[in-house]
């Protein structure tokens, strides 16, 4: 299969003397749903930038569908479409113009640039509302909007900036579904992102990046494989002296009402409840420790990545 998105040894170090990307390697395949998921200050934007040519790269390659960005810019330019993180389009511009006009910006002739722009907004749901001005669209169908331009001249790797940051739970799932088909017909898609929930949902390959490095690079299937097992903080209601010793468990006292027990993979909350009942312990409210993206940043950097993340 041909690779979308082939990158070598990708550094940038900006004027200010910041590394932001330190020899960053990754191949995304033609077809995949790739995300791209990290902490904010990780170096994501930095890495969209130099792809879709906004940031100048010190040095590596960039290889878009095999032209490089070095010696075919206009080339790789055209097989990529952007949609950035904030909404950037003239509020009283009528729906199907915003449109047009991008294609306009790739050169598309006027007639087929209308055309392009109607089968846009029609993937994008947006056919009804065409003739409406921007600013008279609900949130969702503006960042549709931005998708639909950024498809306009049928690139065949669509690049999203955190399309959900700040996103409502209700408007993101909806997003997902128009991005899911998009991929089922045949479109190459990266995305950045700090929820797990969306690559677990919608990706099939992710790569870690923190501190301008890739951590990891794999299915999101064997990512989440490697998840294994979980701590759990639990409120009791009594006052303890010290941890209760459990068969099978390893319990510490967290303060004197509360305990943190790790539970293994083969594990489950009922074993440990009835370990927990046999031990006389009541349970008044039970959390995780950690949430799974943490707990991926603990063991893949030793650390967590704290209020860094959302
Ligand atoms: P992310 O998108 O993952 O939040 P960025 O690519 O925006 O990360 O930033 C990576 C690092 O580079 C951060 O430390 C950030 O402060 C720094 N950085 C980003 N843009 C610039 C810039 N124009 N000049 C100097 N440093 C920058």
């Amino acid at each position: 299969m041909s690779q979308a998105l082939a990158i070598e040894n990708l550094v940038k170090v900006y004027q200010s003397g910041k590394t932001a990307l330190k020899g960053i390697n990754l191949s995304i395949a033609e077809g995949d749903f790739f995300a791209l998921l990290g902490p904010n200050g990780a170096g994501k934007s930095t890495f969209i930038g130099i792809v879709s040519s906004l940031v100048n790269k010190t040095s590596g390659t960039v290889r878009v569908f095999g032209h490089s960005i070095d010696d075919e810019i206009l080339k790789a330019k055209q097989l990529i479409g952007i949609v950035p993180q904030e909404f950037n389009f003239n509020i009283f511009t009528k729906t199907i113009d915003v449109v047009v006009t991008q294609a306009g910006y790739y050169g598309v002739p006027y007639r087929q640039a209308k055309e392009q722009a109607e089968q846009a907004l029609q993937q994008l749901g947006l056919w009804e509302k065409r003739n409406d001005v921007v600013r008279s669209l609900s949130g969702g169908m503006k960042r549709r909007l931005m998708i639909a331009r950024a498809l306009v001249h049928q690139p065949k790797l669509l690049i999203l900036d955190e399309p959900t940051a700040g996103v409502d739970i209700e408007l993101r799932r909806s997003l997902w579904v128009y991005l899911e088909k998009l991929n089922q017909q045949g479109l190459t898609i990266l995305l950045t992102t700090h929820y797990l929930e969306e690559v677990e949902i919608l990706c099939k390959n992710v790569a870690i990046i923190d501190n301008g490095e890739i951590l990891v690079e794999k299915s999101v299937h064997s990512l989440l494989g490697d998840l294994t097992g979980e701590t759990l903080i639990l409120d009791v209601g009594s006052i303890l002296i010290e941890a209760p010793q459990l068969a099978h468990f390893a319990c510490r006292l967290v303060s004197p009402d509360s305990i943190e027990v790790d539970l293994l993979e083969h594990q489950t909350v009922n074993d440990l409840f009835q370990t927990l009942d046999a031990a006389g312990i009541r349970v008044t409210s039970l959390r995780n420790k950690f949430n799974r993206l943490e707990e991926l940043f603990i063991r893949l950097t030793g650390h967590t990545v704290e209020e860094k993340l959302i």
